[in-house]
């Protein structure tokens, strides 16, 4: 699953429930729309190269 904070637009990738922001510590997270999980993975693939 992968989630995008609200506050500060940090995306990332966790399983299971997920209640606050790695980055920031905001409580105001929410799942990713399809668009922003395929930017995600899109620049996970990149930081492979
Ligand atoms: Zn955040």
């Amino acid at each position: 699953m992968v989630y995008v904070c609200e506050k500060c637009k940090f995306v990332f990738e966790r399983q299971g429930e997920v209640s606050n922001c790695p980055d920031c510590g905001s409580g105001h997270i929410r799942p990713a729309d399809e668009a922003e999980r395929q930017s995600y993975i899109a620049g996970k693939q990149q930081a492979k190269k």
